[in-house]
């Protein structure tokens, strides 16, 4: 879960919030039994596998770790695209890395970022991203139980592998990582990276956070995963963990359903203006049944996408379903008007990139448009007296086909009073 931009200001107490709330297994055939009288919560943790499977294991945590021991720490910026208010935070915590450790930190960061972005729809938009690395401070480099279980080292915020004895899980104190992510100056996603060499993360399905190994050049596709829960409120597409045959409602995630692509396509439903286009994953969009934890009664969109499997792509209502939580978290640019500026200004929209992609933009004067300006984004004024400036932006992606949330959420008008 993502915190949301109006109740950012809350902070941390939101993001602890959110992951308290929803410790509790949601639908899909997930136990509900809550354990014992303690304060005991199963939550659901995903463990990678450099096979690309994902598994989903329930654990019973009392808490989430305390948060004695959180110490001032270093906030290092890694990318900055703009303010906080409208671009997504995602914050990387380091632990096991000693003071000289840190510039092998910032490196790790770096890279795990470069594995992240390279990831559609994040490499088109990943200037809608500031990314921050918070420099905790570990007494020893290096965590627990790696490579092999016994090895102890003390380290601030206690991550280990063999995690409920699956080697690959690697867990972590997460009230401390949140507390020291607080640290940045904004938090939209948690990162927790293990100073280690070991294939090996988890993703907290119902927080803002995953785990991954800092220096295993694989281990951050736990974490894009992940990004497509927080991110874009996917589904996970695969089948099992759950009961046999699906029996729940038609569930709020747009990458599964229970309708077949007839029903879809009939009704407008679900991911209908994607059905038979070829998906960026392999294969055409279909219904093709298990996902959501069940083999039969529920479908998903393509074969293998990365919400099935690791190592693989977004399919194409995944991508667009990303696409569209980007800008609702991070509006590039508001609709703004009235600005005076003098007939000789030099005026420069100021959009964020969009690698191997551009916006359509349209300039008017007095209502007219300007033909010779047309998709540039700064332009050189040249005008006597009073009038009107106008700019439309629009991205034009062919990744949503939803064109009311096109007019919606990826239009932007700005106009301007010239004198
Ligand atoms: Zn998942």
């Amino acid at each position: 879960m993502v915190t949301r931009r109006g109740s950012r200001t809350l902070g941390l107490a939101v993001l602890l919030g959110c992951v308290a709330v929803t410790a509790i297994p949601s639908a899909g055939g997930a136990p509900t039994d809550r354990g014992d009288a303690s304060d005991a919560r199963r939550v659901s943790v995903e463990v990678p596998s450099l096979d690309g499977t994902i598994r989903r294991v329930w654990i019973k945590e009392s808490d989430q770790g305390g948060t004695e021991g959180v110490a001032h720490a270093g906030v290092t910026p890694i990318q900055v695209s703009g303010p906080v208010s409208n671009r997504i935070d995602l914050v990387f915590v380091g632990d096991g890395y000693t003071r000289a450790d840190l510039d092998t930190f910032h490196q790790h960061v770096e890279s795990k970022w470069e594995e992240l972005a390279a990831v559609e729809p994040f490499l088109t938009y990943r200037d809608l991203f500031n990314v921050w690395a918070v420099d905790v401070v570990s007494r020893e480099s290096g965590v627990d139980n790696d490579p092999t279980q016994g090895v102890v080292r003390d380290t601030a915020l206690d991550s280990y592998f063999f995690c409920f004895a699956i080697e690959r899980l690697l867990c972590g104190n997460r009230g401390r990582a949140y507390s020291y992510a607080s640290q940045a100056p904004a938090v939209d996603h948690v990162v927790l990276l293990a100073n280690s060499t070991k294939y090996g993360g988890a993703g907290y399905t119902n927080g803002a956070m995953a785990t991954a190994s800092g220096g295993h050049p694989l281990s951050g596709q736990i974490v894009v995963h992940e990004l497509g829960h927080s991110i874009g409120q996917l589904a996970d597409e695969y089948q099992y963990g759950g009961p046999e045959v699906y029996t729940g409602p038609e569930p709020r995630e747009v990458n599964v359903s229970t309708y077949t692509a007839d029903l879809m396509a009939a009704g407008r439903l679900k991911w209908w203006r994607w059905l038979g286009e070829e998906s960026p994953d392999g294969g055409a969009v279909g219904t093709y049944e298990s996902a959501y934890y069940s083999l039969f009664g529920i479908y998903r969109p393509t074969e293998n996408s990365l919400m099935r499997v690791l190592n693989s792509e977004f399919n194409l209502p995944g991508r667009e379903a990303m696409i569209q939580q980007f800008y609702l978290l991070a509006p590039p640019l508001g609709s703004v008007g009235g600005a005076r500026i003098h007939g000789d200004a030099t005026v420069d929209l100021g959009l964020p990139d969009l690698v191997g992609a551009g916006y359509d933009i349209t300039w008017y004067v007095d209502g007219s448009e300007v033909a010779a300006w047309a998709d540039q984004e700064t332009v050189q004024l040249d005008l006597a007296g009073r009038h009107r400036l106008d700019a439309r932006i629009v991205d034009p992606t062919p990744y949503v086909r939803d064109e009311q949330f096109r007019d919606g959420h990826m239009t932007f008008h700005r106009s301007w009073n010239v004198s």
